[in-house]
């Protein structure tokens, strides 16, 4: 059956719906699975018809732009109450984007600026529209202030290829699951070692007693453990106590131990391994990005009380605690592997130790197409953008990364970071002469994510100097 999917537009320039449509045909394979109840970019809906449906009636909801309007805002909340998982789309929905710049300013100096002063105004005594107008928020507010999120797909735009990937994965967690698939049993089931020769019983983790049966490879049947990947069953089998037991009596996870739980944890989680796809409810990618988003328990086990993280992804007491304990002994190890690569991760340009030359201005001289522009003396804020994007502007555009993919995990602010790596690669140079250079920090450093940054906004301190 279709799945319904909305598609929501706020302040924003329509780029991200436009790099949606530009799939074209590469849309085919998946409109037939897509019920559009909301996409006013592209089909006249009118919001009532939003506005009327029941609480949590549309599967994903897709929300474009920032909350600039009050109009805005209104829209961010329905979105949330109708959506059963919200997707924000663009570096706009993600961390406020260029747009986010304005909250360096006071509100009333940007209307005087845009409706009065602006060189392009014709009428002799302009003023702020008044009618037929949502009235401004007095910053632009972060989505994810707004409501929680579940997916973040940045980008300005983001890359067609990246929507579809991301638009295909929530469907396959919508999907029924092969044919085969039979939650009432679980692998061990099916397995010949069953009763000799588990793996369990020789103290190396194997998934089958927590995973639904109905695989045709049988991967313990070859002499492999099971991962997990027809994902959670619905009657853990009799060998899922030896599970959990092997699984706490773990202090510190070894690297082949590390590596076995992240397969497990991919696979039966069904997570999506998209690099610039942030989805809040796979687990792994939280634990990357948010890793203290988790509250922790205490459970009692054969050797005393342990710590786990408190999970319930299967809402099955055991498959939880079996969950919440590998991903409590994957935080904060260093075993814990989570593809954070950056935009210079797939950089074609020749690079040596990233150290510039001498600064230069984006109009001054022309970069070559070979060595990297940071060598060159362009600033690029490839190594501090997640990857995602291809690398699209240095290798495709001769034009060094302005950042619209935002920071990868583990790094919380892109420009502060930036800011940290250029101080250390010019270390050696007159600080006057660095900072003669940067003449906008924070559209240069943060042009897409001032919004989402640790600069506050003008409002907010013109309010606390109010209240001093
Ligand atoms: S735990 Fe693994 S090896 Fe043991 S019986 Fe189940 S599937 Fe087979
Ligand atoms: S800093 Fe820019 S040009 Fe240099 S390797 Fe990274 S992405 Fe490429
Ligand atoms: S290279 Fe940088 S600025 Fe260009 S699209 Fe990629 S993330 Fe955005």
């Amino acid at each position: 059956m279709a799945v319904k999917v909305a598609f929501m537009q706020l302040s924003s320039c329509w780029g991200c719906h436009q790099s949606l449509l530009n799939a074209h045909l590469g849309l085919l394979p998946i409109l037939p699975e897509l019920d559009i109840v909301y996409w006013p970019a592209v089909v006249d809906f009118k919001i009532d018809s939003m506005k009327e449906r029941e609480k949590g009636d549309v599967l994903v909801g897709f929300i474009e732009g920032v909350a600039r309007t009050k109009e805005d805002t209104e829209h961010v909340k329905l979105m949330r109450e109708k959506c059963q998982i919200i997707v924000a789309i663009g570096a706009c929905a993600c961390y406020g984007s260029v747009k986010g710049l304005a909250n360096l300013y006071d509100p009333e100096d940007l209307i005087k600026r845009k409706f009065m002063e602006a060189e392009s105004i014709t009428d002799d005594d302009p003023k702020e529209p008044t009618e037929n107008v949502p009235g401004f928020e007095d910053y632009i507010i972060n989505v994810k202030d707004l409501i929680d999120v579940d997916v973040f797909i940045p980008g300005c735009p983001p890359r067609t290829e990246n929507i579809v990937a991301a638009v295909s994965y929530l469907l396959t967690l919508a999907g029924e699951g092969p044919e085969s698939l039979n939650k009432e049993g679980c692998v061990c089931d099916s397995c010949e070692l069953f009763s000799e020769g588990c793996f369990l019983d020789k103290g190396e983790l194997c998934y089958g007693p927590i995973t639904a049966a109905g695989c045709d490879l049988m991967c313990p049947n070859d002499g492999d453990y099971c991962y997990g990947c027809f994902r959670p069953t619905a009657k853990p089998g009799e060998k899922a106590e030896q599970l959990k037991a092997l699984i706490e009596s773990i202090d510190l996870v070894d690297e082949e131990q590390a590596a076995s739980l992240q397969h497990f944890l991919d696979l039966y989680l069904g997570v999506s391994n998209i690099t610039n796809f942030y989805f809040r409810g796979d687990l792994l990618q939280r634990l990357a990005y948010e890793p203290d988003s988790f509250e922790t328990k205490e459970i009692e086990t054969e050797n005393g009380s342990k710590l786990v993280l408190d999970v319930n992804p299967t809402g099955d007491n055991i498959m939880d605690e079996i969950i919440g304990a590998a991903l409590f002994l994957l935080k904060d190890d260093p075993n814990f592997k989570f593809s954070s690569k950056t935009v210079c991760s797939h950089c074609d340009r020749d690079v040596a130790d990233k150290v510039p030359v001498a600064l230069k201005r984006d109009y001054e001289g022309l970069p070559n197409m070979e060595d990297c522009f940071l060598e060159q003396g362009y600033i690029c804020l490839g190594p501090v953008t997640q990857a995602g994007c291809g690398t699209i502007c240095p290798n495709k555009a001769n034009a060094p990364c302005l950042g619209c993919y935002g920071a990868p995990p583990g790094i919380k602010e892109q420009g502060s970071k930036f800011i940290s790596t250029l101080g250390s690669l010019t270390a050696d140079r007159d600080l006057e002469e660095v900072m003669e250079m940067i003449k906008d920090p924070a559209g240069l450093f943060n042009r897409f994510t001032v919004a989402d940054s640790t600069l506050g906004h003008k409002r907010h301190d013109t309010k606390i100097e109010e209240e001093e």
